[in-house]
């Protein structure tokens, strides 16, 4: 497998459809070829970041709850005055 074709396959590698024949042939390629290798794992690793802040997006609730923390928090500060530094 050439590497043009390698990067061709690697979204589908990555999103699991391939068959295993073809599989197979693009973990061939990776075991020997670190070029490839380096753009899947980049890659790789930047969908699991996209999906990670998908799943950590906090919900609306919790995010109005630490709002109000923070506003008491600083409601606080006030009644004590500011500090110069
Ligand atoms: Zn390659």
């Amino acid at each position: 497998m050439k590497c043009s074709e390698f990067l061709q396959e690697l979204t589908n590698y990555l999103d699991g459809v391939l068959d295993d024949r073809t599989k197979s042939e693009l973990e061939d390629h990776l075991a020997w070829c670190h070029n490839c290798y380096v753009v899947c794992d980049t890659t790789k690793k930047t969908i699991e970041i996209y999906r990670d802040s998908q799943l950590y997006e906090l919900p609306d609730d919790l995010r109005n709850r630490l709002r109000s923390a923070i506003v008491a928090k600083c409601e606080a500060r006030k009644k004590t005055g500011p500090r110069e530094v």
